[in-house]
């Protein structure tokens, strides 16, 4: 997933390319840093060097649903995504889901590089 934060950038760098015929090469390079990897977004920005771009790439946000467990035997109690097969506190089998909290882990820095552009070719540096 690509997430965009040039917006106006990309739109002059895109123009350009279609200009000089080099716009396939051009997004063919935009498509490969947005499937790069498995649930990914990269980030881009704009960057100093000519037609070129910064980016940042990172694991995406997942959602994850934590259950309340309690013991009905000993009153223990715990927050976790699996279910526990006996009671770690008493050994018992009285462990009972009391609720449960969805959380979002936020998205994770994997690493960054830039989109440079250098004799009509952009390639992916890290
Ligand atoms: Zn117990």
């Amino acid at each position: 997933m690509l997430n965009v934060k040039c917006e106006e950038h990309l739109e002059t760098v895109k123009k350009f390319a279609e200009e000089t015929g080099v716009l396939e090469q051009f997004n063919n390079t935009l498509e490969y840093l947005s499937t790069y990897g498995t649930n990914t977004e990269c980030e881009l920005f704009y960057d100093f060097a000519p037609h070129s771009f910064y980016f940042v790439m990172y694991h995406k946000e997942k959602g994850i649903t934590l259950k309340n467990f309690e013991c009905s035997h000993c009153k223990w109690t715990e927050q976790s995504e699996i279910k526990p097969d006996v009671c770690p506190q008493c050994g018992g089998n009285s462990v009972r889901i009391i609720g449960c909290t969805h959380k979002i882990e936020p998205k994770k820095f994997w690493f960054n590089g830039g989109m440079i552009f250098h004799i009509n070719k952009w390639s992916v540096h890290t």
